[in-house]
């Protein structure tokens, strides 16, 4: 399924302007996905590669040629029925098979070349890269440095740089035609970008570039997500009081189908938000007797499996319990603990607080005890 505008499927390539060669050909090793990051499905619910078809689309280009690997031609044709060309050992070699399927379909005025890892890239960045090509021979993206650069010897720092003569160079990239082709032929092909190859022709002209234009290269870059989760239950005599799966002395106990460990049921529902899935009283409905007296332990184990098998992990907990009385403070620590084990995380990765209601409410009369539960969950 594409993403495609219709109209912008059968553009004939002759005579057409400006040409975009969305480079999707790398591998993605550092991603630490076991396929082409180009297919992950970003928060949106659309790939990174449908996002960059999208935005070239919609950009001033007539025709786009993606670069692809030849391992992923099957499942390209999902995506995208338009033209395409394959890659080469490196960048540069993938590149340059771009820019030679345009010049056999009779070249075009101004190539533009992205990175379909830039997903992220404007609309509005692309069109000033492609002015910039058409008005001075090119238009490469670029922002000033954040951090401080400076150049080493070794080990130690040899030269201070100062930060406005650096730029940190992105794609888009657009060039004149005719001009990077000539570039290319003195090309080493060692090059990371292609602003240093049309450095043999004429020095790249910078367009300012943006940072939340940037390079997809890790999972931790993919994606993440926060959930939140509440809950409350009713106090009562005679019921053991179970808290982040710890029993805890207390004269009275919550009510509920299961153990009615109320900080739990929060963490459940605080991954289970996170991760896109249905809720607690979905997952473990209280007309169903496999659940009645079960340990709340057990419900969020299997809640965090489930999200793992939908393609969450869970990174850290954050948890707090509002009630009159007991006193948690003592026992916060094995609390801590307790929930550190269940979802298999170090123990610096979940905290837990404890707070009255100041003796107002349902909380505060001791009638009783409510959680809450955010949590952060990483894509796997
Ligand atoms: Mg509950």
């Amino acid at each position: 399924m594409t993403r495609l505008p219709k109209n912008r499927q059968d553009y004939c390539m002759k005579f057409c302007k400006t040409c975009a060669l969305l480079l999707c050909a790398g591998k993605g090793e550092r991603s630490g996905l076991d396929y082409n990051k180009i297919f992950y499905r970003l928060p949106q619910g659309i790939t990174v590669l449908e996002k960059s078809i999208d935005l070239l689309a919609l950009s001033e280009i007539d025709k786009i040629v993606l670069v692809i690997s030849p391992s992923d031609e099957e499942i390209i044709k999902d995506f995208w029925q338009g033209d395409y060309a394959f890659g080469g050992q490196t960048r540069a070699h993938s590149v340059k098979n771009g820019l030679d399927f345009i010049a056999q379909k009779g070249g075009c005025d101004v190539v533009v070349i992205h990175d379909c890892a830039r997903p992220y890239a404007s609309v509005n960045l692309v069109n000033a890269c492609i002015q910039s090509a058409q008005a001075l021979g090119s238009g490469v993206a670029g922002v000033t440095p954040t951090d401080t650069i400076k150049r080493k010897n070794d080990d130690t720092i040899a030269e201070n740089l100062d930060r406005n003569t650096l730029v940190c160079v992105q794609t888009p990239q657009a060039f004149d035609f005719d001009k990077l082709c000539l570039a290319y032929a003195k090309a080493t092909y060692n090059e990371t970008d292609d602003s240093e190859i049309f450095s043999n022709v004429a020095p790249a002209v910078v367009v300012r570039g943006e940072y939340t234009n940037g390079k997809i290269t890790t999972c931790a870059d993919l994606s993440i997500k926060v959930g939140s989760g509440f809950d409350v239950h009713r106090l009562v005599e005679s019921r053991k009081l179970i808290l982040g799966g710890v029993e805890i002395p207390h004269k009275m106990g919550l009510l509920g189908h299961s153990d009615a460990d109320v900080v739990l049921h929060a963490i459940c529902d605080a991954i289970l938000s996170a991760a896109n899935l249905p809720d607690i009283g979905v997952l473990f409905p209280d007309t169903d007797v496999r659940y009645e007296g079960i340990s709340s332990a057990i419900l969020l184990r299997q809640t965090v499996d489930f999200a793992k098998n939908n393609g969450y992990s869970l990174v850290n907990v954050s948890a707090v319990i509002m009630a009159e009385k007991p006193k948690l403070a003592p026992v916060i620590p094995k609390i801590r603990q307790s929930i550190a084990n269940i979802c298999q995380l170090p123990v610096e990765n979940v905290n837990v607080s404890a707070t009255t209601t100041e003796k107002l409410g349902i909380i505060g009369q001791e009638q009783g005890i409510a959680a809450s539960a955010t949590c952060l969950m990483k894509r796997l």
